[in-house]
């Protein structure tokens, strides 16, 4: 099963996409948390990709595209993969279509998380990362996921782990620049996901990411059967 999971930052998508990829026991590719961790290990990768990420930008395509097609061809991904953060312009859709055609495989489904643009920078500047595990979801303002107090701190509801919050989510102008791009339908994030929705035989499934993380992952996995 092979999938592609799209929503602006601040929609739920990290979150949902652990649930779908528990659900199919595919690997769960983020390129951004693939960005993060070569930035923290301080690659050569990280370095090239830090400014971009840090002003909100998209690292370029000649980095990026490259980096994940040679992680699909990854021995874990032959049963599958969930793809989360990519692509995010028509040049990687065409890329990853592309790639995928010549090796006899395709998208089977699409899944669009679909929020208002106010209501996703609302959630983001909100949002803290586990330093355990970055699919350990925690949030301030939600209190299904909301961080536990141990010794006056807030730490990971899941594993007691310490939180962070990343940079690129307090930097108001970061995220406007982020949204610029995911809602840009011409050239942006919108535009990849109409590209998969323009090709045949791909199940898409656009959910309502408004309501609460229980009622989205009930709608997702309801429409996944
Ligand atoms: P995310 O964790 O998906 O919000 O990604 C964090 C940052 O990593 C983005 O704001 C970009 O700078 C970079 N990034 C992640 N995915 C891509 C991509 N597909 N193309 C270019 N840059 C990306």
């Amino acid at each position: 099963m092979n999938i592609l999971i799209f929503g602006p930052n601040g929609s739920g998508k990290g979150t949902q996409g652990t649930l779908v990829q528990k659900k199919y026991q595919v690997p769960h590719i983020e390129s951004g948390a693939i960005f993060r961790k070569s930035i923290a290990e301080g690659t050569a990768l990280g370095m090239k990709a830090k400014s971009f990420i840090d002003r909100g930008d998209l690292v370029p395509d000649d980095i990026t595209i490259p980096m994940i097609l040679d992680r699909l061809r990854e021995s874990d991904c032959v049963k599958g993969w969930l793809l989360d953060g990519f692509p995010r312009n028509p040049a990687q859709a065409q890329s990853l279509h592309e790639a995928l055609r010549k090796a006899g495989m395709n998208v089977d489904c699409v899944i669009e998380i679909v929020l208002d643009r106010e209501i996703a920078k609302l959630r983001i500047t909100g949002r803290r990362l586990c330093v355990n595990d970055n699919n350990h979801p925690n949030h301030v303002a939600f209190d299904a996921i909301k961080p536990v107090e141990k010794n006056g701190k807030l730490v990971c509801r899941v594993c007691g782990g310490d939180l962070k919050t990343r940079a690129d989510d307090q930097d108001e102008t970061a995220i406007n620049k982020r949204h610029d791009i995911y809602y840009d339908a011409k050239a942006g994030t919108m535009a990849a996901v109409n590209y998969f929705k323009g090709v045949a035989g791909i199940r898409i499934l656009s959910v309502d990411g408004a309501p609460s993380i229980e009622e989205v992952s009930k709608s997702i996995l309801g429409q996944l059967g």
